[in-house]
This record gives C-alpha cells, sequence and structure tokens, in this order.
C-alpha cells in the first residue's frame, strides 16, 4: 500500500472497483491505527486514519457489512470495536429515522421555509458563512474543502455544525441543507440527525460545542480560533422527535410476475439483492440528486452520483441476462416497465430521503396501470432497525450478534 492510495482521493471515482480498492488499503488501519488518530483533522492531504468510505457507503457500492467484516477479519472485534461502531452510527441513524419518518417531512417542509424566507441580517450571515468569509479561519477552510472536494473529516463536520449554530446563530436547518447539497456522502439519515444531534435536539438537552484548545489539538496545530466562538450555549429545543413508530413494512416481491429491477441512488448493490429467482426483464437506474435541497445538488455531487449509477448498471448489464439503462426521472418508469413487459417494479429498500418521496410521488399511479411495487429489505437492515428506537447505546449492546447474523 502506498501513501498515495490513502491520500484524499480527488472527486473520489464513483466505482465498485475504486471502493474495493480503497477499502483494501485501508483495512491494515481499521484496528488500532483508527482507534488511536481517528479524531484527528490532519487536513485533506493526509487521510490514513480515516477510511474515507463513506461516498460507497451511501450508495451502496460497497455495503456496512463489507467494510465491518474486513475489519474484523485483519483485527479482531475487539481490536476493530471503533472502527465497526463507527459503521453501525451510521446504520442507527438509518433505523431512527425509518421509525420517526415525520422527523425527515418536517425537516424538508423547515429547510424550504427557511430558505424562502432568508433576509436581511440572517441573509447577510449566511453569505459569508456559505462563502467561506466569517473570518473564523477554520470554519472558512472547511467551507471551502466542503465545496471543492465534497468531503469533510467527522470531527470538522461536528465543529462546523456546531459554529453554525451556537457561534453563527444560523438555524440548523440551513446547515444541514448546506451539507446535504454538497457532500458526497450525502445522506438523509446521517446528515439531518447528525445536525439534530450537534444542536442537543437529538439527545435532548446535549449538545455539542466546539471549543477553540479542543479543536487546536485535534487539527494538529492548524487552527485555534481563540476568543471567536461561543463556548457556552445552551442547546436548541424542539418537539419533533415523538415516540418511535413500527419498522418500516414492504410489499414483498411476487416471483410470479416479470420484473423492472429499479436501482436508485440510495442503493446499487444489485449484486448482493436476494432476487431468488425472479424474473427480471430488464434493470433501470434514476438519479434525483437535485431533490436533496430546493436549491439542488452542487456539481461533484451530481457528477459522483451519475457516475456510481452508470458503473452499477454497467456491472449490471454484464453481470444479468437483460437490458440496463438509465431513465432520465421517475415519472420515466412505468413506461419503460410497460415497454419491456415487466409487471412489478422490483428496487432495492428505498430509506427515508428524497429518493423515497420522489419514488413515492411517482409510483402512485402504477398499480392502477396494472404494475406492482415490491421492495427488498436487506435482511442486515431488518435485523438492526427495530434496535435503533432510542440511543446508540441499545444498538451498540446487539452488534457482536447483528454481525454473527
Ligand atoms: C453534521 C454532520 C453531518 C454528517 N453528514 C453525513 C452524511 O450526510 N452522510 C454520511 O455518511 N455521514 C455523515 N456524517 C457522519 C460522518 O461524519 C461521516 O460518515 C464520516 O466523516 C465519513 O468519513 P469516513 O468514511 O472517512 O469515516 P470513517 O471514520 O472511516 O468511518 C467509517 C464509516 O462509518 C460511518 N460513520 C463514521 N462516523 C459516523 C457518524 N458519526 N455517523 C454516521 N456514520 C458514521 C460512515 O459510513 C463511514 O464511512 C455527518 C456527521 C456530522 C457531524
Amino acid at each position: 500500500m502506498s501513501n498515495e492510495d490513502l491520500a484524499t482521493p480527488e472527486f473520489f471515482p464513483a466505482t465498485r472497483e475504486t471502493a474495493l480498492h480503497r477499502m483494501n488499503a485501508f483495512t491494515q488501519n481499521m484496528g488500532k491505527t483508527y482507534a488511536s488518530k481517528r479524531n484527528t483533522d490532519f487536513g485533506p492531504e493526509n487521510r490514513f486514519n480515516v477510511s474515507c468510505l463513506s461516498p460507497y457507503l451511501s450508495h451502496r457500492l460497497l455495503l456496512e457489512k463489507d467494510v465491518a467484516e474486513a475489519a474484523i477479519e485483519a483485527h479482531g472485534l475487539q481490536t476493530a470495536e471503533k472502527f465497526v461502531q463507527e459503521v453501525f452510527w451510521r446504520t442507527y441513524f438509518k433505523g431512527w429515522l425509518e421509525l420517526r419518518p415525520h422527523v425527515w417531512s418536517r425537516y424538508t417542509t423547515t429547510a424550504k421555509s427557511a430558505i424562502e424566507g432568508l433576509s436581511g441580517g440572517q441573509k447577510v450571515a449566511f453569505e459569508e458563512a456559505t462563502g467561506g468569509k466569517t473570518g473564523i479561519d477554520c470554519f472558512d477552510q472547511w467551507t471551502h474543502e466542503l465545496v471543492e472536494t465534497g468531503y469533510l473529516h467527522n470531527h470538522a463536520r461536528m465543529w462546523y455544525a456546531s459554529i453554525w449554530i451556537f457561534t453563527l446563530k444560523l438555524p440548523w436547518v440551513l446547515g444541514a441543507d448546506f451539507f446535504y447539497r454538497h457532500l458526497l456522502d450525502g445522506d438523509a439519515a446521517s446528515n439531518t440527525l447528525s445536525w439534530r444531534w450537534v444542536a442537543g435536539l437529538h439527545t435532548k438537552g446535549k449538545n455539542y460545542v466546539a471549543r477553540a484548545d479542543n479543536i487546536e489539538k485535534h487539527t494538529d496545530g492548524r487552527f485555534n480560533p481563540e476568543g471567536k466562538l461561543a463556548e457556552d450555549p445552551a442547546p436548541l429545543d424542539d418537539d419533533w422527535n415523538g415516540e418511535a413508530g413500527p419498522a418500516p413494512t414492504i410489499t414483498p416481491l411476487d416471483k410470479s410476475r416479470k420484473a423492472l429491477l429499479l436501482l436508485h441512488e440510495d442503493d446499487l448493490g444489485f449484486d448482493s439483492l436476494d432476487l431468488g429467482g425472479l424474473d427480471v426483464r430488464g434493470i433501470a437506474a434514476i438519479t434525483v440528486t437535485d431533490s436533496r435541497s430546493p436549491y439542488g445538488a452542487s456539481e461533484p455531487v451530481k457528477q459522483f452520483t451519475i457516475e456510481a449509477v452508470e458503473d452499477a448498471l454497467n456491472r449490471a448489464d454484464d453481470a444479468m441476462d437483460a437490458d440496463a439503462v438509465k431513465l432520465p426521472s421517475p415519472e420515466a418508469i412505468l413506461q419503460h416497465a410497460k415497454d419491456i413487459g415487466a409487471e412489478q417494479v422490483v428496487m432495492p429498500y428505498i430509506p427515508q430521503g428524497p429518493v423515497r418521496d420522489r419514488i413515492n410521488q411517482a409510483a402512485s399511479s402504477w398499480e392502477s396501470e396494472g404494475v406492482k411495487r415490491a421492495e427488498i429489505l436487506r435482511p442486515e437492515d431488518s435485523a438492526a432497525w427495530p434496535h435503533c428506537a432510542k440511543g446508540f447505546f441499545k444498538l451498540k449492546e446487539k452488534i457482536p450478534s447483528l454481525i454473527k447474523g
């Protein structure tokens, strides 16, 4: 493994081959190195201490279990515990939002009205923040890094969100929207709920406060915003969380019906789906990255997603006995299904987020046109999500048994 393998890949080539290469290169660091060094942001040129696998995991060019298994095989669960737990944070946030879909819908309506309502001093502060012109060095640098590379280290994301909310006093939904537009790993659950966690809204009353000395220590001395941060802020409060609802129900696939297999940007892992003898007449994929925000999505995000989808379609075309095509929008799915004689559209489960919102809209007419909708919920998700109703600890306890399957 060369140092080059662990430098930040320029705009992360969006292929499964790159994902596997990066995972294999990082495997040796998933144990003690990760546990002891992961909290430091050494800067964009030096990412030996974190995996940078999130853009691949978010689109499921790699599965969470792929990386957890690689870590455990190389180091054993005890030594790889920190890394595996971080991977399960992703699962936790996904499961938590599945059990509280109303938090996603409240987020989308609140973000939209916050954007529409931007005016006066708040608009100026928002433009300074998103333009990297606040005068807080570290924050401005991270803004440029996010916009240019589509990635930020986890600790930088935490400091950034904290400064946004408590020092700049901007609405958290606007920060979440800004991240979501620019992150290559943009994920409705991890992003929305991490912003809420920093604000003190996810774990009620416990906010994350960015402190100058902690930033200096964990940026390896690159920044020290002494005297510039609000270091004693109160947590925010709202009534969004409510009680957890039931785990999502799905319409299972019907093996007697000819199928169109639909891939989408939340799950491109066609090769690990249990299709169990299904008669697949065609494979199609859609991207709806512009639905992430009223502002759309950044060019690097669009480019990454399109490449990821093309990579999956090319591999599916080679591996399966059916043609694979990219469709222009969810509205084109029904006609394509009819054109290839499919009687059902089968897709990997779509978690809460803009992809689900857009497909739900488009799918409302399918049934009356004789085309059924079916989803495949991966067994690892259905096993983990019921443990995501409360805090992370409940899921953490279950990690050893969930890993054994
Ligand atoms: C405000 C904020 C917004 C965030 N938005 C997103 C987002 O949109 N999409 C996203 O995937 N992650 C998000 N995260 C979580 C985390 O920052 C990234 O997953 C992580 O930095 C990705 O880098 P990596 O692949 O090098 O992580 P590593 O440290 O190498 O971790 C390995 C994998 O574990 C998962 N993971 C690690 N830390 C977390 C975490 N705290 N929460 C959830 N999953 C985690 C990721 O899938 C990651 O690829 C956010 C965190 C914060 C504080």
